[in-house]
C-alpha cells in the first residue's frame, strides 16, 4: 500500500481501512466520533485517496461559500438587504467552525 491513512478531519483520531475485496471504506476508531470515508471503493488504494482527499480539503470557509450552501440547502431565496443581517450574525458561528475545526487563527 503506497499511501498512508491521514488521521479524522474531525477529531483527529485514528483512522482504519475495512472492506472486502472490491469494496473498501475507511472509518474513524474513536466511538464517540465514528466519521466514515461513506462511499465504498473498489480497491484498497482508492478508499485511502478519497479519505486522504476530504482531509486535504480543509480550508476555510468563507463567508460567500457559507451563504451559498446556506441558501442551496434550505431552498430559500437571497432577499435584498437581507445579506447584511445575515452577514452580522453569522460570521460569529463561522469564526468558531473556521477556528475550531480547522484550526485557522485570523
Ligand atoms: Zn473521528
Amino acid at each position: 500500500m503506497s499511501d498512508e491513512i491521514k488521521p479524522c478531519p474531525f477529531c483527529g483520531g485514528e483512522a482504519k481501512l475495512i472492506g472486502e475485496p472490491k469494496c473498501y471504506w475507511i472509518n474513524c476508531q474513536n466511538s464517540d466520533c465514528l466519521t466514515s470515508s461513506g462511499i465504498n471503493q473498489k480497491t484498497e488504494e482508492e478508499a485511502i485517496q478519497y479519505w486522504n482527499r476530504r482531509v486535504d480539503k480543509s480550508e476555510p470557509i468563507t463567508m460567500e461559500k457559507f451563504l451559498d450552501l446556506m441558501y442551496s440547502t434550505t431552498g430559500t431565496q437571497r432577499l435584498p438587504g437581507e445579506e447584511s443581517m445575515v452577514v452580522g450574525i453569522f460570521s460569529p458561528l463561522l469564526e468558531a467552525i473556521n477556528t475550531h475545526f480547522l484550526g485557522v487563527v485570523r
